[in-house]
């Protein structure tokens, strides 16, 4: 998903002003992307929409950067689909607090169900680990396990009682925990390959009896489009209060997520990236969408970008470089610029896609800025503005009033109608490059 989005936005973000060609360029790739991240087309759409209102809007049209404002437009968008603030768990007032997990078979609640009475325990509390999964053999079994792993407690039906209740079970694991002193009790539920009636049933059924304070639905983030008929499906028939996100440590790009946020409107509230007990994360919002996007880099760069950068004098050269006026007045002027951003390989590093470049300024060498510069200061203002006249013996003359070769002169000269052209390339929102350097 990222890689196509971070392409999109890199052609966005070397343009000044958007025509609207341009947002529905940007939007179809949005759409294409969401898609191929097999978010819900239905919430594709929704969310298209919205960012192509906005971004056609004032707010875009009067900003500063347009691109840049589109970006945070789709940033903004995504993070309130995923539910803006980050949501912790509910505790009850008069503990134990009961929680109760649902989801298909394999989604990794009982992993979760590990994970959570872990992290639970780190922080203080005595959870109580409730085996309600009688479906499969090894059910209650692998609780077992995972309890003594999170070093957490178990109530489970005693072995050879042929098949029990989960309903009585989950009612008398609440009981055990109220009079063992629990103050936190984690229901692990059975689940089937696909949704089916007699789970749902079940679900609702221990659901009603215990009267949870959270039920958590965990959904695999790989599952992809079938997440949306998922989530529906165990929101009709148990309902739930918030979601955990597994999985998250594989390819799954979110996709998931922003579909499930969006269909059911319940908040994302744990994101599980691995078979390990201690892989459980908080979910965010604002760090789920930038995974999306694979911006969150980006904004930071933008924001270290602006404070170097004089914003005028940037949208000057802009104009100047679309009039196709840039001289090595102006040559002068960027170097000078590029001094004061200082770290460009740390940021360069940020952004996505720019190992090339990355690369290129490992050859960034700061005398090399100073030598230019002492070239054309030793120009007279018409030179610099017009460097076809620079004739041989201007050039000897530049050459000995900067203390360098002939040579060094006319390698600057070549260098700078490179990156005139090169600098046209990029107004006309090509990939930006910066003149001045060794590899030019
Ligand atoms: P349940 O049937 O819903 O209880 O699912 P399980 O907890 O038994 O998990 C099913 C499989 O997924 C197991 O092999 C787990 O190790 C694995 N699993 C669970 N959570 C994660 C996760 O966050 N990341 C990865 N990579 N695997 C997970
Ligand atoms: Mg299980």
């Amino acid at each position: 998903l990222s890689d196509r989005l971070t392409e999109t936005f890199r052609n966005l973000r070397t343009k000044g002003k958007l025509t609207p060609a341009d947002v529905d360029g940007t939007v179809r790739e949005i759409r294409r992307a969401l898609l191929d991240a097999d978010v819900a087309l239905l919430v594709v759409k929704d969310f298209t929409a919205k960012v192509r209102e906005r971004a056609l809007g004032d707010e875009v049209n009067k900003a500063l950067n347009p691109a840049q404002q589109v970006v945070q437009i789709v940033n903004e968008e995504l993070v309130a689909i995923l539910g803006g603030q980050q949501r912790r768990l509910q505790f009850a007032k008069n503990p134990p607090t009961v929680i109760m997990l649902a989801g298909l078979q394999g989604s990794g609640k009982t992993t979760f169900a590990g994970k959570l009475a872990k992290q639970l325990e780190k922080d203080g509390h005595t959870p109580l680990l409730v085996a309600c999964d009688l479906q499969r053999p090894n059910a209650v079994n692998q609780l077992q396990v995972v309890a003594q792993q999170a070093g957490a407690a178990i109530y489970a039906p005693e072995p050879g009682n042929g098949v029990g209740d989960p309903v009585q079970v989950a009612r008398d694991g609440v009981e055990a925990a109220r009079r063992q002193q629990h103050d936190i009790v984690i229901i692990d539920t059975a689940g089937r390959l696909g949704v089916d009636a007699e789970l749902m049933t079940q679900a609702a059924d221990i659901r009603r009896a215990v009267d949870p304070d959270e039920v958590l639905f965990v959904i695999d983030a790989m599952i992809g489009q079938d997440a949306v008929n998922t989530a529906k499906a165990f929101q009709d028939g148990v309902d739930f209060t918030g979601v955990v996100l597994s999985k998250l440590d594989g390819d799954a790009r979110g996709g998931a997520a922003l579909s499930v946020a969006s269909v059911t409107g319940r908040p994302i509230i744990f994101a599980s990236t691995g078979e390990g007990l201690d892989d459980l994360e908080a979910f965010h919002p604002d760090r789920m969408a930038s995974r999306i996007l694979d911006l969150g880099d980006i904004l930071t760069l933008i924001e270290q970008a602006q404070q170097a950068f004089d914003e005028d004098e940037a949208r000057k050269v802009a104009e100047k470089l679309a009039n196709e006026a840039f001289t090595l007045e102006d040559f002068l002027d960027q170097l000078q610029q590029m001094k004061k951003m200082g770290s460009m390989k740390k940021m360069l590093g940020m952004l996505p896609g720019m190992g090339q470049m990355k690369q290129q300024l490992e050859n960034f060498d700061d005398k090399e800025i100073d030598r230019t510069e002492a070239i054309i200061r030793s120009m007279t203002p018409v030179e610099r503005r017009n460097p076809k006249i620079l004739n041989g013996s201007r050039r000897l003359r530049i050459a000995r009033g900067s203390g360098m070769t002939v040579t060094d002169v006319n390698q600057l000269v070549q260098r700078f109608d490179q990156a005139a052209k090169m600098m046209k390339t990029v107004a006309r929102g090509g990939v930006p490059s910066i003149p001045g350097m060794g590899s030019l």
